[in-house]
């Protein structure tokens, strides 16, 4: 079993009932051992959009690495994700931010998600769950990558529970 964290970001539609069905989609292939609050935030790269909500997730799974990319892929095309335009809107967008300690990079895959310590929708609801986690080559923790971090977007905690 390894433990790996996703990070979900939605900004069509529900916003709320599409997170929910991608938890409800990914508990029933392993277990959800964690959940972050739901945080909204601007979009990034391409501002002319609605804002996202964004969470993150401690996800126990007997996948490997390419297993899990292809359950979050096939997760996205159930939920009817369209890919377009890069940073544009989207219904559902799941990353698999990181797989145990694990260090991937080729074509298909990077572990840790290779944007993780620059954008702080990603940071803010993984220190929630793994603030202390150590990266494998950046060689700081979650809590010191968001200190470090560079990006001015906010990101504001919504009040609800999901
Ligand atoms: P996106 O448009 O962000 O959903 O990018 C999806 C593509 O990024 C996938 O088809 C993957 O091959 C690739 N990718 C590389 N690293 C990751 C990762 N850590 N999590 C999810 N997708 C990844």
């Amino acid at each position: 079993m390894a433990i790996a964290h996703i990070h979900i970001g939605t900004n069509q539609g529900d916003l709320i009932a599409n997170l929910k069905l991608a938890i409800g989609k990914l508990g029933s292939k392993g277990t959800i051992l964690d959940q972050s609050h739901v945080y909204e935030t601007e979009a990034w790269g391409k501002q002319d959009q609605p804002n996202f909500y964004n969470m993150a997730l401690a996800f126990e799974t007997k996948l490997d690495p390419y297993g899990l990319l292809a359950l979050v892929n096939e997760i996205e095309n159930q939920l009817g994700r369209v890919r377009s335009e890069k940073w544009g809107e989207r219904i559902i967008d799941l990353d698999i931010i990181t797989y145990d300690d694990k260090v991937i990079c080729d074509e298909k895959l990077t572990i840790p998600h290779k944007h993780m310590a620059d954008r702080n929708f990603v940071l803010v609801p993984m220190i929630e769950l793994a603030g202390e986690w150590l990266h494998p080559t950046l060689n700081k923790t979650i809590d010191e990558l968001y200190v470090e971090c560079h990006d001015r977007c906010e990101v504001i905690l919504i009040d609800t529970t999901i």
